[in-house]
């Protein structure tokens, strides 16, 4: 029998199989996270020390839950932006590491529409459906561009 036709005849099996692997994954997934939690909680301070640059992250969250700016975005989704801009700045095209005034800088993550825009922007762009502080709103900067670009908006 064709694989068309032998899933044709089977839609309950197949619809079936599909849902316990997705309860499986899900599970997996679950378990993935606790272990990965314990184990980032037993080295935290070993980690923080060697990962300055997603300790930056970290608290580029908190500063944004403080301001009460919602959305998030995971240390994977900022790496993967990263990888995806080929590790340059957005504007100047440089990549890390930076030097300014002797100190090593890597890109920073930089709210595309800032938070003191968003407010405004969304009322005036109802398609807009991630929130301010979300992964689509973050873009990767050199510190220098990043302070020179302000509150402008540019994409
Ligand atoms: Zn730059």
């Amino acid at each position: 029998m064709k694989k068309r036709e032998w899933v044709e005849n089977n839609k309950d099996k197949v619809i079936g199989y599909r849902r316990k692997s997705t309860e499986k994954n899900n599970e997996r997934s679950k378990q993935w996270y606790l272990n990965n939690k314990k184990l980032a909680l037993k080295n935290s301070k070993e980690w923080q020390r060697k990962n300055k640059d997603k300790v930056k992250i970290y608290s580029k969250c908190s500063v944004a839950k403080r301001k009460k700016v919602k959305g998030n975005f995971t240390i994977e989704q900022w790496e993967f932006l990263v990888k995806e801009h080929n590790n340059k700045c957005i504007i100047c095209k440089k990549s890390p590491p930076f030097l300014d005034n002797n100190l090593t800088q890597e890109l920073t993550a930089d709210h595309r529409i800032p938070i003191s825009k968003w407010n405004i922007w969304i009322k005036n762009h109802p398609e807009i459906k991630y929130l301010c502080n979300d992964i689509e709103n973050i873009q990767p900067l050199c510190q220098s561009c990043n302070s020179s670009k302000g509150t402008k908006i540019i994409f």
